[in-house]
Order: structure tokens, then C-alpha cells, then sequence
């Protein structure tokens, strides 16, 4: 199938668009994956704010693997020295981008990590989902146990991962949609979104949502949710 993503905007550079040497891989997520998903896609859980102490926390964590891993393997640490997370808001289209120049993912790390349910945290929500019996009790369990990754889809209709492992030569994206049984992962091939190493997560909001992307927002979140997490976070507004 022809895969050029949904929702291209007009004002798009030609670099935007895939080239044909980048074939695009179509994957399933797991079927819990699904379900948790959808979930999280239709539920009425207000709290949406979570998404950025969720994101904020991978990008902490994959900077802390680097830190650890690097020292007995220094070399990781090439091409990109500072350990950050930068925070970048684009307004106008209702963008919010995530980056950090922790470890990254390597292509098989991706369909692992962003595919199936790999953690516990997820797999306690899913337990105790199947436990309760109570209907209407599952927003409350989505800020119980916090859900990861995919908590990204409480506020985004599409979300983008662009990585690069130092354990890999080629940087990945991963792109998955609100309400899709299935995501993408391409090589990134675009030279103006290569990273030395680390994570990008570009999360393109829902249209309610789209007040997230508001500087001052994004820095009260940060500041209540993130306080203590011991990489700087940068954030900043993108020019229309
Ligand atoms: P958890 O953080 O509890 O493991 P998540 O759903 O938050 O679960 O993330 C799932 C996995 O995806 C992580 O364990 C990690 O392997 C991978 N991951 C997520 N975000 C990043 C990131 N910014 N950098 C590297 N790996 C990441
Ligand atoms: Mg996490």
C-alpha cells in the first residue's frame, strides 16, 4: 500500500515527503497493545496532562542508560556530549516535539519497545483492567498506573519517533496513529532530521488538544511534573 502519511500540509518542504528508497514497513502492534490503545484513545481520563511527566521520564531514563553505559563504553558518548532534553513548541500547527540525546533505539529496540506491552508498569494496568469489574472505572486506572509511552496519544492524533542508537549506523522513524491497529518504520532519510544519537517524538496534538502547545503551558508541566529529573530541559518556541 501506498503510505504517504496522512495529513501533509500544504506548506511542507519537498524533504518532507518520503523518498522511494526508504520502504516503508507496516507492523501490528500486539493485540493488548491494541486494546490499550484504544483505550487510552477514547477514554474520557482527563488528566491528559500526564503525557509530558510520561515522555519527559523515557527521555530521563534513556539519558541515564547512556550515562551508565558509557562509562565502560565512552565512546557512545561521540557525536553528541551534552545530556539534555529539549522541549520544542510549535504553536501555530499544534506540535509539540520532544528530544533527547539519550541512548536511542536500534530498528529491533523500536518494534520491542513501541509495539508490544515490554513493561510492567503497562502490564499491571492491563491486569488490573481485567480485574475490575466496576464499567466506567478505567479512566481512573490510566492515572493509577500511568501507561507509558502510549499515554502520548492522550492528547496526539499522530505521533513520530525519530531514533538513532549509537549500536546502529541508521536512524529510525516509527510512526504510529490514534485509533490504527497498526504503525510504520522507515529509515530516516531526510538529512535534515538526522540526530548524532537519541530521541525525537514530534506529537502532532487533536484539535482540542491543540492548547498544549502553548510555551507557558508546557514549562508549568514541566516544573510540577518533572522537577526532579536531573538532565536540563530546554524548551522553546518554534517560528511559524
Ligand atoms: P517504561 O518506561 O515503563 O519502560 P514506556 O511505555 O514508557 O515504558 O516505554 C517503553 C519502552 O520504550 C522503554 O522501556 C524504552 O525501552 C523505550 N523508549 C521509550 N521512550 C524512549 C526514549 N526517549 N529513548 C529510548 N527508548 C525509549
Ligand atoms: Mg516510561
Amino acid at each position: 500500500a501506498n503510505m504517504i502519511p496522512s495529513g501533509v500540509r500544504f506548506e511542507s518542504t519537498a524533504s518532507e515527503f518520503q523518498t522511494p528508497e526508504a520502504p516503508v514497513e507496516k507492523h501490528e502492534y500486539q493485540a493488548e497493545v491494541s486494546r490499550l490503545m484504544d483505550l487510552i484513545v477514547n477514554s474520557l481520563y482527563s488528566n491528559k496532562e500526564v503525557f509530558l511527566r510520561e515522555l519527559i521520564s523515557n527521555a530521563s531514563d534513556a539519558l541515564d542508560k547512556l550515562r551508565f553505559l558509557s562509562v565502560t563504553e565512552p565512546h557512545l558518548m561521540e557525536g553528541a556530549s551534552e545530556l539534555d532534553i529539549r522541549i520544542q513548541i510549535d504553536q501555530e500547527n499544534g506540535v509539540i516535539t520532544l528530544t533527547d540525546s539519550g541512548i536511542g533505539m536500534t530498528h529491533q529496540e523500536l518494534v520491542d519497545s513501541l509495539g508490544t506491552i515490554a513493561h510492567s508498569g503497562t502490564a499491571k494496568f492491563l491486569k488490573a483492567l481485567k480485574d475490575s469489574k466496576e464499567a466506567g472505572s478505567d479512566s481512573n486506572l490510566i492515572g493509577q498506573f500511568g501507561v507509558g509511552f502510549y499515554s502520548a496519544f492522550l492528547v496526539a492524533e499522530k505521533v513520530v519517533v525519530s531514533t538513532k542508537s549509537p549500536k546502529s549506523d541508521k536512524q529510525y522513524v516509527w510512526e504510529g496513529e490514534a485509533n490504527s491497529s497498526s504503525y510504520i518504520i522507515r529509515e530516516e532519510t531526510d538529512p535534515e532530521k538526522f540526530i548524532p544519537r537519541g530521541t525525537s517524538i514530534k506529537l502532532h496534538l487533536k484539535r482540542d488538544d491543540k492548547a498544549f502547545a502553548h510555551p507557558e503551558r508546557i514549562e508549568r508541566l514541566v516544573k510540577n511534573y518533572s522537577q526532579f529529573v536531573s538532565f536540563p530541559i530546554y524548551t522553546w518556541q518554534e517560528k511559524g
